[in-house]
């Protein structure tokens, strides 16, 4: 079997797999693209409640976070952090 054997009507081996690796291609397009930009949905698990005493802002940011998300001071004062 070669590149040019006809699989079926007058598709060619070889168009087949262009086709399969334009497939492929577009599905990891797509898995990056979930990857990178998927994941909004903030888990509260992971943050922790926050009062700025520069700025005043109040709410809750990633336990992991040490600034600000308003005014960008240090967040010093996190519990356990
Ligand atoms: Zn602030």
């Amino acid at each position: 079997m070669t590149l040019d054997s006809i699989i079926f009507n007058e598709v060619t081996l070889g168009q087949m797999l262009s086709w399969l690796a334009a497939a492929v291609v577009l599905i990891l397009l797509y898995k990056i693209y979930k990857f990178l930009f998927g994941k909004k949905k903030v888990n509260l698990q992971h943050t922790v409640y926050f009062a700025c005493s520069h700025c005043g802002w109040e709410g809750h940011i990633s336990k992991f976070g040490t600034r600000c998300p308003k005014c960008d001071a240090p967040a010093g004062d996190l519990p356990g952090g």
